[in-house]
């Protein structure tokens, strides 16, 4: 069998003033690790032999019809903007547009220096690709809108780090890899031309029924909306929020220093160089705004009266919160079994979150079993979750639906950290049993699986991931 992708590329057509043409620099020898069957059966891809997809996962001999290129984008990091960064290790092969008629990129990421590598040496080591391979996947399980894993490829040779690691290449499928700091650059450098391009294409490609910049802003603004009470409710802390990191589609993307959260606390940060907390867990809905913002201030540089439009953009801005919260609350409820709405759900919802992190209880584990004493189990104080449950039994009492609704909202699975360094450690030894077994498992996040127990358990305090991390 030979490896078929049937290419359809739209942002290759686009001015050369978007990206930097760039093949991926080839590596020394290719080993297909992962390679996502099912994935691949929406993109009309066909599988070759392993050997084949080891050279074409990796760059080093790419499928017929890739016209690989550098994205350009800047963005603001950490709060502070960055004039340009663009793919400095990835580059787009192409689009493919799905079974389902969805049009997705089809990128390498860790495929050597671009254009836009500045000090960087282009490479993803191991781990990363790894772990971005098993979260977004298990993302996807949960049902929350993210970029998507096909394959991961060791390459056979070494990058540094903090100290000598193997190298690999992800490829890496999104509806688009259009971000925030994609319209920040055009819109910082004054090339409107530049801009109203990539408004006209974004719309086109992503919400095709929307008008103008504007209505892109406002598309932008409910999509995000809808993601991060998402991300909330199965307790991701994304670790990275920079403008750059923001999908205009609206999928969760660039999973670096994230992590879902054990036991629950509000202030949690997986990121190491994150000192300040700014991409804390309960900080995220507010950066969410924050980064909509920046993406209102450049898209209105390309309109003619612009007070008006500095009017609306404000208005749509200053929405944001209470959709999201909106979003949030049908979320929580739903976690909690109700149905209805009732003025008094969010103070019982934020009475149950206040005593889980006062008792370190566990978040998925406490959702997941509400109502039984598994739950009550998770708190160091089991009379903390009684007192809140009085409560909540009387709400329920208002209620028609039965409790269990809650187990296909609430998952019995999430990639635990610890369990996410294991399956690295394991990998860069040789034994890929827990990369595929955390794949298989996290597919049906919210069924009871009897074999996997082990992997709904909290780390043990040797477990407990001490170093987070930076480097990627
Ligand atoms: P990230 O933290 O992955 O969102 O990356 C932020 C920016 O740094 C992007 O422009 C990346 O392309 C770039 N970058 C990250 N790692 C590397 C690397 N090893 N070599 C070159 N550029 C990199
Ligand atoms: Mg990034």
């Amino acid at each position: 069998m030979t490896l078929t992708i049937p290419f359809d590329n739209t942002y290759a057509r686009l001015p050369n003033v978007f990206y930097a043409r760039q093949a991926p620099v080839p590596v020394r020898a290719p080993r297909l690790v992962a390679f996502n069957a099912d994935l691949a059966r929406i993109l009309r891809v066909t599988p070759g032999d392993v050997t084949e997809m080891a050279e074409a996962f990796a760059g080093n001999a790419l499928p017929e019809g890739a016209e690989p290129l550098a994205q350009l984008y800047s963005g603001h990091q950490f709060g502070h903007y960055n004039p340009q960064l663009g793919d400095g290790r990835a580059v787009l092969l192409g689009e493919t547009v799905g079974t389902d008629g969805v049009r997705r990129d089809i990128q390498l990421k860790g495929s050597g220096p671009t254009p836009f590598s500045r000090q960087g040496d282009g490479r993803a080591w191991l781990g990363p690709v790894l772990r971005e391979y098993v979260v977004s996947e298990a993302m996807h399980g949960l049902g929350i809108p993210t970029t998507r894993a096909l394959a991961a490829v060791e390459t056979g040779e070494i990058v540094l780090r903090e100290g000598p690691m193997p190298g690999a290449v992800l490829t890496r499928v999104a509806q688009s890899h259009l971000r925030v700091g994609t319209f920040q650059i055009f819109a910082a450098r004054g090339q409107l031309d530049g801009l109203r391009t990539l408004t006209d294409y974004a719309l086109a490609r992503h919400y095709p029924d929307a008008r103008g910049p504007m209505g892109l802003l406002r598309s932008v603004r409910d999509a995000q909306a809808r993601l991060i009470p998402q991300w909330m409710s199965v307790g991701f802390i994304h670790g990275v929020m920079n403008t750059d990191n923001c999908s205009i589609a609206g999928e969760t993307i660039d999973y670096g220093p994230c992590a879902f959260m054990d036991a629950y606390h509000p202030n949690t940060v997986y990121s190491s160089i994150d000192r300040m907390g700014r991409y804390a867990y309960s900080n995220q809905p507010e950066i969410a705004v924050w980064n909509i913002a920046q993406l209102a201030t450049a898209l209105i540089q390309q309109m003619d009266d612009k007070d008006r439009a500095v009017e609306e953009a404000t208005e749509i801005v200053h929405e944001m919160p209470d959709l999201m919260q909106q979003h949030w609350l049908d979320r929580f409820r739903a976690k909690i079994g109700l149905v209805t709405a009732e003025d008094d759900d969010l103070s019982l919802i934020s009475d149950l979150l206040t005593r889980m992190a006062q008792n370190r209880a566990d978040f998925t584990n406490t959702f997941r079993a509400l109502g039984s004493d598994k739950a009550r189990d998770q708190f160091l104080d089991p009379e903390a979750y009684d007192t809140w449950s009085d409560g909540w039994r009387a709400r329920l009492e208002r209620e028609k639906a039965p409790i269990d609704v809650t187990l296909s909202v609430n998952p019995a699975f999430i990639p635990r950290n610890h369990r996410v360094e294991q399956m690295i450690q394991a990998a860069v030894a040789g034994d890929y049993t827990p990369f595929n077994r955390l794949n298989a498992v996290l597919e049906r996040p919210y069924d009871d699986q009897a074999d996997a127990e082990d992997l709904k358990r909290p780390p043990a305090d040797d477990e407990v991931v001490q170093a987070t991390f930076c480097g990627t």
